[in-house]
């Protein structure tokens, strides 16, 4: 496997596979990468809960699991996303993300991929300490009033713990409270680091220090990937 980059003209479409945890970055490199590449960005729990908002057959099959927050099987998980990888938004290619999410899932996508003749071209894994993705779930605040959302680090209220636009008193989202935020880590990332050694067998995989700014780590994936590859 080469480590030069790979967005040169090739045939072969670029299939990436973006792994980052909650608060780590990921959704924010994803419409970068789309937009720069023309790649689709595919990341499952919005797919999953569209289909379950459209009513379609997936969406009603997903529901039970998606209700009681396990994961959806892996048949009807690959097949939703072979299905995105068919339609013409991809034919430049798709950024994964949020699948595949264990190594079992891993391995069935490596397979039905080389059996289409393809394959993940490059992991890139945006990699930040716990602690300081805690610090910025657990940072934001929202006005219950206009929805402004403010960080404590990055993006203050002038008047502490007040929204600059109405004065309203701040407060924080159940989910970003920081032991849930701990929790949530805690079950997310031994998987997701599992998937990334997976990867790194096959010695594809793009280690990115997601402490830096989204300007450093665009540039970062940018030098990896190499060119645009997509008009
Ligand atoms: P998320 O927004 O990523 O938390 O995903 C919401 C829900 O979609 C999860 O609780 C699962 O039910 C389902 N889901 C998301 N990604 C996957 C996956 N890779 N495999 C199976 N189910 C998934």
């Amino acid at each position: 496997m080469t480590d030069a980059p790979i967005g040169d003209a090739t045939a072969e479409r670029l299939i990436l596979l973006l792994v980052g945890a909650v608060g780590a970055g990921k959704g924010t490199q994803a419409s970068i990468l789309s937009r720069e590449f023309g790649l689709v960005h595919l990341a499952s729990g919005n797919l999953f809960r569209a289909a379950l908002a459209a009513g379609t057959p997936l969406g009603e099959a997903a529901r039970e699991y998606m209700e009681r927050g396990e994961l959806v099987p892996d048949e009807l998980t690959i097949a939703m996303f072979m299905e995105e990888l068919a339609r013409p938004a991809a034919d430049a290619g798709a950024i994964l993300d949020g699948f595949p999410r264990t190594v079992g899932q891993a391995m069935a996508l490596d397979d039905t991929l080389a059996a289409a003749g393809e394959r993940i071209r490059r992991v890139l894994s945006i990699e930040v300490p716990t602690e300081v993705l805690v610090r910025r779930v657990a940072g934001r605040w929202i006005c219950p009033q206009c929805s402004t959302t403010y960080h404590e680090d990055t993006d203050s209220p002038n008047d502490p713990g007040r929204c600059d636009r109405d004065g309203t008193a701040l407060r924080q989202r159940d989910d970003d409270r920081p032991e849930v935020v701990r929790a949530r880590l805690d079950k997310q990332v031994p998987p997701m680091l599992a998937v990334v050694e997976h990867y790194e067998r096959a010695g594809i995989v793009d280690r990115l220090d997601g402490t830096q700014s989204i300007e450093a780590v665009t540039e970062a994936i940018l030098a990896r990937i190499g060119p645009r590859v997509a008009s």
